[in-house]
């Protein structure tokens, strides 16, 4: 029988998702399932491995089922997945020792310390793209292995694997022990620039190369599953951010997509090139289509969406994210009002962790809107620092920024989002572009699409903002911006 679909399976921080996709990347059903998040303390977030687990089990049936589909009509299986999440478990019974150590979670924070007060730094962000921070998986593994009673004997027998999201979805569908080199670029002890796990970080981390899954490429079939009934192949595995942006069809150097959600996630294709930030971004595997990996620069900034419910639950300024947009345009401009939402410090390229929210540029005359719409413009303002950062990283400008996720449905501040940059930005008819990137890798991997030419055709916009402002305004609008962060930093 003609395989009619794709099923993506796009595991998150809160809700494991499977979406049906057909042949011209339209989504045909999907089903979702919110799972317990665990805070064991101030600061530190777990998820329960089974939790994971059954929860993507049962949306990929509910979704079958809903569709009256059999694993006779799936082509194949794409994961995509929550970044850095760590798990360990026995290889053998697929037991987990410990619940997941989540991407959040911050408990290894004295562990990053000691690493940069030993001056490696530089050691890690040369062969890893990434900084020292507890967010990247490594310092999350070593103290699992540090903390669970029997973990190191047992992993120097070899009787543990260590996993990302998608290698423990991997192990569960298929027994196998894989991942991809989007998620084993996170880790903190992949080469990005060899191409493998490197012996020197698995020494400072006191890792054992033992419990480490096969880097298999991104796009190609890891396994079959039987799971869901009859045997489906398991043709991707990709981190979610990166798989956004091949769900954006961005295959091109410079190609770059943004994610408007509670913060932002921005990502630009270099291609065959690593590039190394000097201004604060991360270096990341975007995919490796099975001749060797490609690359991206990454940035995030921590308060984007967040600026918006902020204003509604603690402002109480407007009712809903989604009125936002009519509040703002009540006026025609901030009339010289910035909000720097710095709640938690400032990212790249500012890094001041010190660094505090404030509202500047207020009259007697400013109201409701102009601060609605100035946080708004924050998102953009944030957006374009990054943009910036990559173009002098690169040294080349990047052409247009394709765009997702909740607040991209904001027209407002997509439009302010191109005048600031000057370049269009385009938001396709597709929003789950995470779990369409999945789809459309695991579809090359098995021929349900010919090439990424065929995901370009099939891949529609539903809007293109085009910028408005000449250069003098958007150099006086920036201008008034860069005023205003000097005015939130502390350093
Ligand atoms: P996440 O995946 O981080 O939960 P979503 O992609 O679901 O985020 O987007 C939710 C975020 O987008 C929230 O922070 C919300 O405030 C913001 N948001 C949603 N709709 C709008 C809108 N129309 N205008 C501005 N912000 C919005």
């Amino acid at each position: 029988m003609a395989k009619r679909f794709l099923l993506a399976l796009d595991q998150g921080t809160t809700s494991s998702r499977a979406i049906l996709f057909d042949d011209e990347g339209g989504i045909y059903g999907s089903s979702n399932e919110e799972f317990r998040q665990i805070y064991p303390r101030p600061g530190w977030v777990e998820h329960d491995p089974e939790d994971i687990w059954r929860t993507q089990c049962n949306t990929a049936r509910n979704v079958l089922d809903d569709a009256g589909a059999t694993p006779d009509d799936i082509a194949a299986i794409g994961i995509t997945n929550q970044r850095e999440t760590v798990l360990l478990w026995d290889r053998r019974t697929g037991e987990p020792i410990h619940n997941a150590i989540v991407w959040q979670c911050r408990r290894t924070t004295e562990i990053c310390e000691q690493l940069a007060a030993d001056g490696l730094t530089d050691t890690f962000r040369e062969r890893t793209g990434l900084v020292l921070d507890p967010y990247f998986s490594g310092t999350k593994v070593k103290w699992l292995l540090d903390h669970v009673p029997g973990a190191r004997e047992r992993s120097a027998k070899g009787e543990l694997c260590f996993g990302t999201v998608d290698a423990w979805l991997l192990y569960k569908l298929t027994g196998k022990h894989a991942t991809d080199p989007s998620n084993a670029s996170r880790t903190l002890l992949y080469n990005i620039m060899e191409h493998r796990w490197d012996e020197t970080l698995l020494q400072h981390l006191d890792v054992p190369a033992e419990i480490l899954p096969e880097v298999m490429p991104t796009s190609g079939v890891f396994g079959e599953t039987t799971v869901l009934g009859g045997s489906i192949p398991v043709a991707s595995m990709c981190g979610d951010q990166q798989s956004a942006l091949f769900g954006q069809t961005a295959f091109g150097r410079l190609e770059s997509k943004n994610t408007y959600g509670t913060g932002c996630f921005l990502l630009a294709n270099t291609g065959k090139e690593p590039v190394v930030s000097k201004h604060g971004l991360v270096t990341t595997i975007a995919w490796d289509l099975g001749k060797g990996p490609e690359y991206a620069l990454e940035g995030s900034i921590f308060i984007a969406g967040a600026v918006v419910q902020w204003l509604r639950d603690e402002l109480k300024m407007i009712a809903s994210a989604a009125e936002s947009e009519s509040v703002a345009s009540e006026v025609p401009d901030t009339g010289g009002v910035y909000v720097v939402p710095a709640f938690v410090g400032l990212g790249a390229p500012h890094w001041d962790m010190r660094a505090r929210g404030l509202i500047v540029g207020l009259t007697r005359g400013s109201n409701r809107a102009h601060i609605v719409r100035a946080a708004l413009e924050s998102i953009s303002f944030q957006t374009s620092d990054i943009i910036h950062s990559m173009e002098s990283d690169t040294g080349e400008r990047i052409p247009i920024l394709k765009v997702d996720g909740g607040a991209a449905a904001n027209n407002l501040l997509m439009q302010h989002q191109a005048d600031v940059l000057g370049i269009p930005v385009v938001r396709g008819k597709v929003t789950d572009t995470t779990a369409l990137g999945a789809a459309f890798l695991a579809g090359l991997a098995v021929g349900f699409w010919p090439n990424l030419d065929a995901l370009r055709g099939i891949w529609q916009e539903e809007r293109t903002f085009s910028p408005s402002w000449n250069e003098s305004q958007r150099s006086e609008a920036l201008s008034g911006w860069e005023h205003s962060i000097k005015r939130a930093r502390m350093r």
